[in-house]
This record gives C-alpha cells, structure tokens and sequence, in this order.
C-alpha cells in the first residue's frame, strides 16, 4: 500500500478518525485522506510523491499561493526572534492597523487565533452589548464550532433550535434561532415574535459553508435594516471572504456596513489567526477596556502575525478582477463539460471561489444545496484526484483559486475534468 495509506493506519490509532478536523478524512467522499509532504504555489506534493494542482487551499487561506515566498520569509525572520512574548508586540499593531483601514465596518480589532474564536468572541460581546440574549443565523451557515452556533438546521423556521451535535445542551442552543439564507421575511417574522431579545444576527455575507451561495439581492441591506430597526446587531462573519472576496471583504463589495465582523483564514496567510472588530464604541467593550472578558495565550502571536502582515501587503495591490475573471472562466468551463455527460449543474461564482452543484434547481440556500446529488460528486472528487486535481471532500465546499493557479493549471483541471467519470 502506500505511504499516506499506512500514515492513516498509524493516525487512527492515536487521533480520533486520524484527523484533526472531520472533514479532512473524506468520508463522504469514499476516499482515504491524502497525507501532504509539501506545497508550494498552486501545487501539494503527496507522501507518496504525487502532484495535485490544488482548489481546497487550505480551506481558503491559502489566496497567495502555498509557501509564498515573502510570507515564509517573514514568518522566519519572526520566529528567530523568538515565537511568543506574552507580552504586546509592534506586529500587532500593523497588522490591527491594516484590518481597520482595509473593512469599512472595523475601527477596532481584537486578534485571536481562529474563526470559531472570532465568532464566539463577538457573539459574547453582542450579547453584553444589547443586553439580550437571542441570535439569528442561517440554515447551513458556519460560525466555528462554538456551542450556540451549533444548532440543527431544522426545516422551515425552527422557533427553538435542538442541538446540531451530543455534548451542547438543548439549554445552550435555545437562544438560537434559525432562517433559511437569503430569507429575509423570515428574519422580519423572528424579529415580530422576539423583538427586544434579539441581541444580533449572524450572517456570512456570501454563504461559503452549503458550497458557495450569494446574497440575493437586497437581502444584506434588508438585515441591516432590519438590526437598525431593532435594536440588535448585525455581524457578518467574512471568515472565508474577508481579504477574498475584495481587499475589504464582502461588505465593502456589496456596500453593506456590520456592526461586527469576523476575520480568519486569509488575515493569517496560513498561521493560525482570526479576528473580530467593529465600531469603537462597541469594542471598548472588550477587556481590559471593558468589563466582557476575552483572552488568549498565543493571540498576537508575532509569527502569525508577521505573516498576516506580508500576506495583507501583498494583497493590497493585488489584481482581485483579473483573478475573479480567471475564475470565472475555469468554473463555466468546468460546468460546461460536466453537463455534456448529462449531469445537470448550477454554477455558483464569485470572486476567487466557485462550487459547481450537481442539483437540478439554482441552489439560494440550504435546502436547495441539499438537493444536490452528493454520490454524483464523490466520483467526480475521486475521478479528479486520480488525475491530479484536489478538490475539497464535500460537494458543500467552495472550490478557491488563488494568486498562484495558472493558465496551464486551469488547462490541465479542464482536460482531467472532460476524462472524469461522474
Ligand atoms: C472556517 C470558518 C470558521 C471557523 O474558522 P476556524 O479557523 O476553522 O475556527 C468560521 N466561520 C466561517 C464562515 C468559516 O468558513
């Protein structure tokens, strides 16, 4: 058997399901993880010495490239002068100063190490700032795995969420409250039944969790009409569009302010670090400037901030329409040649992530991603891999492209894609 092969043998005997995070073990997908030797630009070089051109990047990450040069250079440099000081550093400061001037929603910023910290973070502090308790998020939508987040997502507009998971208790979730996305009349009926008790609704302004999912139009500004009509806030968790979908994230491209907002995966250039910010007014909230608690050992860690740093400067001049386009053309193309072998397929694109449905109907939401045909995707996965192509283990991922992917990248997804067996 093979390298990777006999890795996972060892992991599972040590590392429940032999993955640190369950996605990563392709069960859904009817395949073995690959174990990664290395990456670099576009490309993963598997334990086994194999090449794939890769669209998961880290999960989104990854926008530069794997191992770009000034990154690492950076990231070295960082760490010969020590990994962490559990005391304040000029690196945070930077990389602070660049969020706030990059999204229009942050005046200030508290550094932490992961989305699912971000998000629990502002839910805390929505909820010591409203003095209320409740929050909105949406069918599918994906905060971390913080507790309150992890509410089934029940059909319709569930009034009292049950647990999405064992371990959360029904009491914990009860504050939670479920609208199917892009569903604005159900966010205005949860607004009628519970008005002075919702603190804040959590939304990501394009849904990247079902696979990708954009705003219908009007419905980002008709939350934040709704939240300033209430009295709660809104939160946009730009964890995977933040510094993706534009420089300034999503809501500087559909013009829509948060109150909140979550940052992770590209502010880190793939170290460890996540972020929530907003108005000033609301973030001296936080400790030691207020009375809402929230710490971390290694948040700030100068590595990963050194990191974020390069990867932010790099960003800022970056050519987000000229990638948009590349990417675009891959995921119709891609469409395209799926749907010649009888397969139907909605195409959902934006910026530098697409997700190609295998589902008869446009997907808008949940629901509609559910009816896609997830078995149909397993063979295209392991058709596509077989060839040299890795794509996320889930038919309800984003595809993300990055900096890095070239014209002979995409050349060769296309030909692997006309040969797949679906
Ligand atoms: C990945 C993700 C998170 C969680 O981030 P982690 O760093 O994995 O904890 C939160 N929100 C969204 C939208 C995400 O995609």
């Amino acid at each position: 058997m093979t390298v990777s092969h006999d890795l996972f043998v060892r992991a599972k005997k040590v590392i429940p399901g032999g993955v640190n995070s369950p996605v990563r073990a392709c069960l859904g997908v009817g395949a073995e993880p690959l174990f990664i030797e290395s990456a670099f630009g576009s490309k993963m070089r598997s334990v086994d010495g194999r090449q794939y051109i890769d669209y998961v990047m880290s999960w989104g990450p990854m926008l530069l490239g794997h191992a770009h040069p000034e990154v690492i250079e950076a990231a070295c440099a960082a760490a010969a002068r020590g990994s962490s000081f559990g005391a304040p550093c000029e690196a945070e400061v930077v990389l602070a100063e660049m969020v706030c001037e990059a999204v229009p929603g942050i005046e200030m910023a508290r550094m932490v190490s992961s989305g699912t910290e971000a998000a629990m973070s502002a839910l805390r502090l929505a909820r010591a700032a409203t003095g209320r308790n409740r929050i909105v998020k949406f069918e599918g939508c994906y905060h971390g795995h913080a507790d309150a987040f992890l509410a089934s997502a029940g059909s319709g507009v569930a009034t009292l969420s049950i647990p999405g998971t064992p371990g959360v208790p029904e009491d914990t979730v009860r504050h939670t409250l479920l609208a199917p996305f892009n569903d604005l009349a159900a966010v205005g009926n949860l607004f009628e039944v519970y008005e002075k008790d919702i603190a804040a609704v959590f939304v990501e302004p394009v849904a990247g969790n079902i696979g990708l999912v954009p705003p219908a139009e009007g419905f980002l500004q008709g939350l934040r009409d709704l939240c300033t009509k209430h009295g709660a806030l809104l939160v946009f968790d730009e964890v995977i569009t933040g510094f993706r979908m534009a420089y300034g994230g999503a809501q500087s491209v559909f013009g829509v302010v948060p109150d909140l907002t979550c940052l992770g995966k590209i502010i880190g250039g793939g170290f460890p670090v996540g972020a929530y910010g907003g108005r000033r007014s609301l973030m001296e909230n936080i400790a030691p400037e207020g009375g809402v608690y929230q710490a971390g050992t290694l948040s700030g860690n100068p590595v990963a901030m050194a990191a974020g740093i390069a990867t932010l400067k790099l960003l800022a001049k970056a050519d987000y329409a000229g990638l948009a386009a590349r990417t675009e053309r891959l995921a119709r193309e891609l469409a395209r040649i799926l749907e010649a072998k009888g397969a139907p397929v909605v195409c959902n694109v934006m910026a530098s992530a697409f997700t190609l449905f295998f589902a008869p109907a446009p997907v808008t939401d949940y629901e509609t991603a559910k009816a896609a045909d997830s078995a149909r995707y397993a063979s295209y996965y392991r058709s596509m891999r077989e060839a040299g192509v890795m794509l996320a283990p889930s038919g309800f991922e984003c595809a993300f492209t990055s900096f890095a992917h070239t014209e002979e990248d995409y050349a060769a997804t296309v030909e692997a894609a006309r040969a797949a067996r679906l």
